[in-house]
């Protein structure tokens, strides 16, 4: 029995490292960080530590070739259109008006979006439940919560801002009107990349806060499986976590620009 998991942990890095090797032509997306972070995404799912990934912003034929190659080698991949339930938790305090406004504006669907699993239980689990991304992913609850409470109050200061007015609303909405809330993520984008350059969510502003939280140890997890899987890949994860924060705190552009052609040229060296 123990024999028997430790073959199939095995096989799984084999897996994990034929598909990183077969992907290597592919373009996933544009930038090396978010392109590292879709191949890290894949490879969770190819060796069976992680059920599902998504994959989105996907020119069209790349989108196309990834599919086919990895039905070709046993996984289940689809598109769909990504949508959204549109609701938010204040919807009770609004009216009628601003909750339609709202719902028919946040589950607007512009993203065609690759899922790929493993079985066909899983592709009837993203079925059943295709609005909830981030159970669905793997991550862990408090940043799933939290990203919706982020995103619940920047509404919330639109419908202010709108004095609960629904065609304001969709003023604002319809024209990307800014109400004075930062963009709820802006920080905690590279907080995560440098604390936990291995996960694929936005860490929670608790996660950040202390060592011992769940996406510490999802990221210690998926880090000791890359190291596995790619030891090159791992080594360009990090140093593109480090580069993202020095991106975050550069002063100047020139010092931002040059930062960014570094890290592509690390990344670049993943895909040699
Ligand atoms: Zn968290």
């Amino acid at each position: 029995m123990i024999l028997g998991s430790l073959v199939r942990v095995m096989l799984d890095i084999e897996r994990a490292r034929h598909v990183i090797t077969l992907t290597k032509g592919i373009h996933f997306t544009d930038g090396a960080f978010t392109d590292a972070r879709e191949r890290l995404s894949l490879l969770t799912v190819a060796s069976r530590v992680r059920p599902i990934a998504l994959f989105l912003d996907f020119e069209k034929a790349g989108l196309q070739r990834l599919k086919d190659l990895l039905i070709n080698i046993g996984f289940v991949a689809f598109v769909g259109k990504l949508r959204s339930s549109g609701r938010t938790s204040s919807d009770d305090s609004y009216t009628p008006e601003v909750v339609a406004v709202l719902k028919r504006y946040l589950s607007e669907d512009d993203h065609r979006a690759l899922w790929v699993c493993n079985s066909s239980e899983d592709r009837q689990r993203i079925r059943n439940r295709a609005t909830d991304f981030g159970a669905l992913l793997g991550y862990p609850e408090c940043c799933v919560h939290w990203d919706q409470q982020a995103h619940d109050e920047f509404v919330a200061a639109i419908v202010r801002a709108s004095h609960g007015d629904a065609h304001e609303v969709e003023r604002h909405l319809k024209q990307n009107i800014q109400v004075g809330v930062t963009v709820p993520h802006e920080d905690n984008v590279p907080r995560t990349e440098r604390l936990y350059p291995f996960v694929m969510h936005i860490a929670c502003d608790s996660c950040l806060g202390t060592g011992d939280s769940p996406s510490s140890l999802l990221n210690q997890q998926y880090q000791s499986l890359v190291r596995d899987v790619d030891a090159l890949l791992h080594d360009v994860l990090l140093q593109l976590g480090e580069k993202a924060w020095r991106i975050h705190t550069a002063t100047s552009q020139d010092e931002k620009d040059i930062l960014f052609a570094e890290a592509e040229s690390i990344y670049l060296r993943a895909l040699a």
